[in-house]
């Protein structure tokens, strides 16, 4: 910061005055911004506002290697037309300076407009900002479609869905579902179906439990898996999904297993034509231990967003059977 000085106080702390003038605070929003975007796809699309006693602000500060000396400095900001003088923690307005340059490129929105989505102040990525923090994370675009990542516009999504209510008489089917498009709407459509049922599961899987991240915290393991599938048109109704580990996905998916309707497993009479040395990870017998299950799935929170009955039988008729 070439407009800064650094002095030290009388007591332990730094005190480093700012003059306020537009080349400090874009160098101050370039430095941080990289720092910013790789937390915000860590913490899947939001971070709280940078409140005196939130983590994040102290993740940050970890990651950027300061001292306690650094983070404890504070700011002198002299406003000379007004003749005022404002004193602030540096290290909370250096993050809110870089958060607020991105709210204004809309790559982020600030805390008092996702608060209207989420009840929550937090910064959260949009659509173009989602964008960016994969360029500059160096992760390919196309991986874009299977990140939990939430953004500003996929969670209007969420919202809707988690709020829809069922009817009885609930179709699982969409006769009038596109099956490939890269229409805008669409794209945000399945990317906020896959967001939604893998948050009502609480990332993980319905049927073993298994929940883990990538070792850099951006992806989840577990699936939103569609009881009528996708290319048959199925839903992308939160009560037509149910989160799955890759492994169970795949073997719902071919019917090794269905859903009964008090939501506990019944396993394919087929297994027992199984080789003993197929179905098996080390000593454990994959296939086999599905039949032992006893109890219903891991289900959501909420009864309304639980798999459909009438989704669940098409699964148990039509893919299970055959
Ligand atoms: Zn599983």
């Amino acid at each position: 910061m070439p407009a800064s000085s650094i002095a030290p106080a009388k007591c332990d702390r730094l005190v480093m005055k700012v003059q306020c003038s537009r080349n400090s605070r874009c160098l101050v929003a370039n430095r941080s911004s990289k720092l910013f975007f790789r937390a915000l796809l860590r913490h899947g699309g939001v971070v709280k506002e940078f409140g005196t006693r939130e983590a994040i602000v102290n993740e940050l500060a970890d990651e950027c290697g300061l001292s306690k000396v650094q983070r404890s400095a504070y700011l002198e900001t002299t406003y000379r037309k007004q003749n005022r003088l404002k004193k602030s923690k540096l290290w909370h307005r250096l993050l809110f300076r870089a958060a607020d340059s991105l709210a204004k490129q809309n790559l982020v929105t600030r805390p008092t407009e996702t608060r209207l989505l989420t009840q929550e102040r937090q910064w959260m990525l949009t659509e173009r900002g989602f964008d960016q923090a994969l360029a500059l994370c160096n992760i390919p675009a196309r991986e874009k479609e299977n990140l939990p990542t939430k953004s500003y516009e996929v969670q209007k999504i969420v919202n809707k869905l988690l709020a829809a209510s069922v009817p009885e008489n609930y179709s699982p089917f969409d006769t009038k579902k596109r099956l490939m498009s890269t229409n805008v709407e669409f794209v945000l459509r399945t990317r906020g179906f896959r967001q939604a049922v893998i948050e009502a599961y609480a990332h993980r899987c319905a049927v073993c439990g298994l929940k883990i991240q990538s070792p850099n915290l951006i992806t989840w393991e577990v699936q939103a898996a569609h009881i009528v599938p996708n290319g048959l048109r199925g839903r992308d109704d939160v009560c037509n999904g149910i989160a799955l580990c890759r492994l169970h996905h795949w073997a719902f998916d071919v019917g090794w297993f269905t859903l009964l309707d008090d939501y506990k497993l019944e396993v394919s009479p087929k297994i027992d034509g199984v080789p003993a040395h197929f179905g098996k990870i080390e000593k454990f017998q994959f296939l086999r231990s599905l039949a032992k299950k006893r109890g219903h799935i891991h289900l959501p929170p909420r009864r309304e967003i639980y798999p459909h009955r009438n989704a669940i039988t098409w699964h148990r008729q039509n893919v299970f059977s055959l």
